[in-house]
């Protein structure tokens, strides 16, 4: 099956240089198996403008070649930047940079946000982890499509690792795996800290150059226990252009500058800020006012990251399991811009 994938592949032609997927020497990885099959496409540019409508051509042409197989292409691209060097002798040891992603309030799309981020860095040729500890409403597995995973326990070296789920080529640990929905609202203080510390240090992230943590929205103990735990390098803050400036995000940016917690804050994304309707791309509509959170960056003196307009293919994304940056080249190209600033920062920054 392997070989028809390949000469599948070897019909869909790169546009700029005219040669096929396969003669381009595009084709990193082919693997089938029990009714499975995944394809690595590796392009040579950092950012070849056609990587995503390639991927996605040949999705479809697989897709229909082999109707019954599920189809997943992965996208890689070629010298990205140079890897952050991990830092040494600690559980954690394998992860180069922690991310976070935080929020003043829930439902303003920080778990999005923090799903796409993690598949742009990816796209950019990192090797990516997310770890999901919004108690609260642990969406990372839905964002994925690894709702049903049960993590196994496996010794290494004499100590007990927790096996992460693996989606899209991205390691993923939530606590959503552990706890049912309904039970989530039980799972207060020492309960929710300790599960948090064992996915943090047990977790068999193998090596990671970036660990994206959504954590839960608002500030408080859980926050800074996970502060505590891994050191962070860079925090990234979503908001709404309703939610800027109100108060539970300016207590989310004096959390991480408070002198005794000390993250440092890569910036702010604006959310949902305009609305194009899918059959008027042009159009932006900006439903609750523009440049919002813009302003409120300048004044808190705190990076403005960029903005995510509200798109269908996103909220599709999040419910299909597979994040809109993975597959609508508009969403990648946002991403990939908020996600360059983000790894400056981390880097820049971090320890
Ligand atoms: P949070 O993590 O802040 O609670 P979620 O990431 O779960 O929020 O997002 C809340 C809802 O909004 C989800 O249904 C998601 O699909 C949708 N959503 C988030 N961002 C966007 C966007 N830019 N465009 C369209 N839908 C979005």
């Amino acid at each position: 099956m392997e070989n028809q994938i390949r000469s599948v592949l070897s019909a869909i032609i790169h546009p700029e240089t005219g040669k096929n997927l396969v003669e381009s020497g595009f084709v990193e990885h082919v693997a089938a198996a029990a009714g499975k099959a995944t394809v690595v496409l590796r392009f040579a540019k950092t950012r070849d403008p056609f990587a995503i409508k390639l991927k996605n051509a040949a999705e479809a042409a697989l897709r229909e070649a082999f109707p019954s197989t599920e189809v997943l292409v992965v996208v890689k691209e070629g010298g990205a930047a140079p890897r952050p060097e991990p830092k040494t002798k600690t559980t954690t040891g394998t992860i180069a940079r922690v991310i976070a992603v935080a929020s003043g309030k829930g439902g303003v799309g920080k778990s999005t946000v923090t799903a796409n981020l993690a598949v742009a860095l990816r796209n950019m040729g990192y090797r990516v982890g997310v770890l999901d500890a919004d108690i609260y409403g642990p969406s990372q597995p839905r964002m994925f499509g690894v709702e049903g995973y049960v993590p196994d326990a496996v010794q290494e070296e004499g100590e007990e690792r927790i096996v992460p789920a693996e989606a899209m080529d991205i390691r993923l640990m939530s606590i959503g795996f552990f706890i049912r929905p309904t039970d989530a609202l039980l799972w207060r203080g020492a309960m929710a800290v300790n599960a948090l510390k064992q996915m943090i240090h047990q977790t068999q992230w193998g090596a990671l150059d970036f660990l994206l943590v959504d954590l839960p929205p608002g500030t408080g103990d859980i926050h800074l226990s996970i502060i505590g735990e891994l050191k962070i390098d860079a925090a990234v803050i979503v908001s709404t252009p309703q939610q800027v400036a109100v108060a539970d995000v300016v207590r989310g940016v004096e959390m991480f500058r408070n002198e005794n917690v000390a993250v440092p804050l890569a910036g702010i994304v604006e959310n949902m800020a305009w609305f194009t309707p899918e059959e008027l791309p042009e159009a932006r509509y900006y439903l609750f006012g523009r440049g919002g959170a813009q302003r409120f960056a300048a004044q808190a003196g705190v990076p403005f990251l960029g903005e995510i307009p509200i798109v269908q293919s996103i909220m599709e994304g999040a419910d299909e399991g597979r994040p809109a940056a993975g597959i609508d080249p508009r969403v990648e190209r946002w991403y990939r811009q908020i996600a360059e600033k983000v790894v400056a920062a981390a880097l820049t920054n971090g320890r």
